[in-house]
């Protein structure tokens, strides 16, 4: 029998062979119990550690935990768990904050430009043999455009940095951040940045203060053509809001990788013409998920070992 049990609470990657060589140093198992939320906790209720993704783990289950020293996410954001309730109960919580900046705000880019140049609904006119812009206008030219970022932490800063080359009016929002951030205006409120630009971009964590932030009341001050991007968390937006949004021409499109119910909600939003859809893969490319895998196991073993884990939160 191992001296440790990591349980792996939800398999989201190709293989975890790399957990195991890494754990099989310390002589940690690591375990991944098949099966719902009660399954997985009746066998994380005796584990050493946790490694999670999207699993919630609520008070509830914390208090179940009888020797849990570290949950370690894989991911960035933690609001699928209770910090404060691990925190009152001595265990280490961590997260990975630098293993997709790049990937996020590339991916953020990516539909954000597809969005604007109209990309579905070019191809939707292409692919039924029409050889016509008459149906896309109109376009409008980005460096002549306003990007509204709300949120300038690590992924936010690094969108600005990719807009940056591309001449558009950068204004960002974030009342926690008071540094100046090169080429991005800041404003002194939400309402101020919805109603300048033409694209909106979230890059806030989901929070109790957040949750519902792009509700109905704020996306009728965005502008009539604008576009909301989202590749932070489906949570900051309403999804009956933004369908009844698009519909009635409250707002121009958006382009969205995370949904409030990720997956149930697709089929509300999928298909509509001024609509981009991801399957929240914003952070992933392979060297991210490879880097993520290292990282969290390298909590896991710190915080066994006795040693100060690398990222804790809260
Ligand atoms: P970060 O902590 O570096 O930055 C978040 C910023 O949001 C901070 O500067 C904070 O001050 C700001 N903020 C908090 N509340 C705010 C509010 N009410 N209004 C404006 N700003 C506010 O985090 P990050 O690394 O930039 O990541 C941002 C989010 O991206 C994460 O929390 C996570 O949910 C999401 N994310 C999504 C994916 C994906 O695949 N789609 C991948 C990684 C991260």
């Amino acid at each position: 029998m191992a001296t440790y049990t990591v349980v792996l609470t939800d398999q989201v990657f190709p293989d975890v062979e790399l957990e195991r060589t890494m754990l099989s140093a310390i002589d940690a198992e690591l375990v991944i119990p098949p099966g719902d939320h009660e399954a997985v906790m009746a066998v994380a209720t005796d584990a050493d550690a946790i490694l999670n993704t999207y699993f919630p783990i609520g008070a509830d289950d914390v208090a179940r935990f009888r020797r849990v020293r570290i949950i370690a996410r894989y991911g960035i954001g933690v609001d699928n768990l209770d910090v404060e309730a691990a925190r009152a109960a001595g265990i280490h919580v961590t997260n990975v904050p630098d293993y997709s900046v790049e990937e996020v705000a590339v991916h953020t880019l990516t539909i954000l430009l597809a969005a604007l140049r109209r990309l579905p609904q070019a191809m939707g006119v292409a692919a039924t043999g029409r050889w016509s812009i008459d149906p896309i206008r109109p376009i409008e030219r980005i460096s002549e455009s306003t990007i509204g970022i709300i949120g300038l932490g690590r992924i936010g800063q690094r969108v600005a940095a990719l807009l940056r080359p591309l001449g558009a009016r950068i204004v960002g929002f974030d009342p926690y951040v008071n540094v100046s951030i090169d080429g991005v205006e800041t404003v002194g409120s939400l309402e101020e940045l919805l109603t300048v630009a033409d694209v909106v971009t979230l890059h806030v964590p989901l929070t109790p203060e957040t949750r519902g932030l792009m509700g109905a009341a704020r996306l009728a001050l965005m502008r009539p053509t604008a576009i909301l991007v989202n590749t932070s968390r489906g949570g900051l937006i309403p999804t009956g809001d933004l369908v009844d949004a698009l519909r009635a021409g409250v707002i121009g499109g958006a382009a969205v990788d995370v949904l409030e119910r990720e997956g149930e909600d697709a089929s509300d939003i999928a298909g509509m013409s001024n609509v981009i859809l991801t399957p929240h893969m914003a952070y992933y490319s392979e060297s991210a998920l490879r880097e993520s895998q290292r990282k969290a196991t390298t909590q896991v073993i710190k915080v066994l070992r006795g040693d100060a884990p690398d990222y804790p939160v809260g």
